[in-house]
């Protein structure tokens, strides 16, 4: 099917079967505007290496302690807000149309703080792609890329 023919079949499903939030059940989109404007982005003050919210920015006990083979983590939303239902939604209950919106807020928010080289997404086993049908970190990391791409120097 080509993105033309995708893109008219959502659009008609979008009017017969107008979406809902997945966080609060408003009709209208898949993740609100205001669930949207309600989701706390991640602070500048976190953890260098993994993104864990901390009170000024440096390192957390964790990563020092354990030794965090992580060279950097970015993050955009706080996971317990309605962003992270939006992920677990497409994670979990294959609502894949929220790949596109969760792409762009990744975009928005985590890349424009990236010092990245490379996007990978995080690989899965064999059974579960097959039990999933995608593996969900990719799509958002193929959104992310072509935005990088028109963007900044990344590569994959
Ligand atoms: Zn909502
Ligand atoms: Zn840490």
């Amino acid at each position: 099917m080509t993105q033309l023919m995708r893109d008219f079949t959502s659009g008609v499903l979008n009017l017969v079967f107008p979406p809902t939030c997945v966080h609060c059940g408003r009709q209208g989109a898949l993740l609100c505007v205001i669930c949207l404007s309600e989701s706390t982005l991640v602070s500048r003050d976190v953890c260098r290496k993994c993104a864990e919210p901390l009170t000024k920015p440096g390192t957390c006990t964790r990563c020092v302690t354990e030794r965090s083979p992580l060279d950097r983590v970015y993050g955009s939303y706080l996971y317990e807000t309605a962003v992270g239902s939006a992920v677990r939604a497409f994670k979990f209950d294959d609502v894949r149309a929220l790949g596109s919106t969760l792409s762009r807020l990744f975009d928005i928010e985590g890349m424009s703080r990236s010092t990245a080289d490379v996007v990978m997404p995080i690989p899965i086993h064999n059974s579960r792609l097959r039990s999933r049908g995608d593996n969900q970190s990719e799509i958002l990391a193929r959104n992310s890329l072509n935005f990088w791409k028109s963007n900044s120097r990344v590569t994959c």
